[in-house]
């Protein structure tokens, strides 16, 4: 599943890393692929990726195999992260010129043998190579969208990009999810932006959405998930519901 939305700070990387605990802690076997330069979905998950810890970055241009970056995340059973350095910054420029530069990262997943149930990528905030590896690699999108002004601004990008990869390179690719974010219930603004969203994308849109949860934004500065920095807050409530969504859609519930 690739997280993606080119717009910044829409909570990608915290629904990636929370969702990933929420489906492992349910007994899902998950790996997590920073695909992200910043590193946040590494750090959230209390993963080391400081410049000499092997990465994804030796996959994508190394061809290194997945199975040499991949490390387990302490404290969750049966999830695990394959972290982002800083050197990826520069891997956007240096996938230019590679062989098959759009379909490295799907290679890498396809000759990675462990098994697993679930595999969710956090896009950077851009439509680059990156991001295009994961739409070339992954099956489904899920786009988190924050229920702010502009919303669906550059959305319509998104999704003719993703439209681009099937027509081209990933011909089941499709946007399967969109998770609302942020949500703020009091203020009108986070409703009129969650009725156009739903009136828009229909059945895509999870029916739990996420709240504004300061315990949400607390947790990565203790690397860790909101799922074990506070199990019982709303935040984490609402990611174990929403990981609920995505497994019964995915053996074809619809709630
Ligand atoms: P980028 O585009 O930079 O990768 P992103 O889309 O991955 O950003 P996040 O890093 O997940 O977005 O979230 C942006 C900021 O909002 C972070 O500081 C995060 O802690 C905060 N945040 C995300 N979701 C929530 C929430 N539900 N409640 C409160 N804060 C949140
Ligand atoms: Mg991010």
């Amino acid at each position: 599943m690739v997280v993606a939305n080119q717009k910044g700070g829409v909570g990608k990387t915290t629904t990636t890393v929370n969702l990933a605990a929420s489906l492992a802690l349910h007994g899902a076997r998950v790996l997590v692929v920073d695909l992200d330069p910043q590193g946040n979905a590494s750090t959230a998950l209390g993963i080391d990726h400081h410049a000499d810890v092997p990465s994804i970055y030796d996959v994508l241009v190394e061809s290194r195999p997945l199975s040499e970056v991949v490390q387990p995340v302490p404290d969750v059973e049966g999830l695990f992260c394959a972290p982002a350095t800083i050197d990826l910054a520069g891997a956007e420029i240096e996938l230019v010129s590679l062989v098959a530069r759009e379909s490295r990262l799907q290679r890498a997943i396809t000759a990675y043998e462990q098994p697993l149930d679930y595999i969710l990528i956090d896009c950077p905030p851009s439509l680059g190579l990156l991001t295009v590896n994961a739409l070339v690699a992954g099956q489904e999108v899920l786009i988190p969208i924050q229920c702010e002004y502009y919303a669906l601004e550059g959305l319509g990008q998104l999704l003719r990009n993703v439209d681009l990869v099937r027509g081209h390179l990933n011909p089941t690719l499709h946007v399967s999810t969109i998770l609302l974010t942020m949500y703020d219930g009091r203020t009108r603004l986070a409703s009129q932006v969650a009725d156009e969203v739903r009136s828009h994308f229909g059945e895509e849109v999870l029916r739990t959405s996420i709240p504004r949860s300061v315990r949400i934004s607390e947790a990565p500065s203790y690397g860790q998930t909101v799922l074990t920095y506070d199990p019982g807050s709303s935040g984490a409530l609402s990611y174990l519901e929403a990981a609920r969504e995505i497994a019964l859609k995915g053996v074809g519930v619809h709630l």
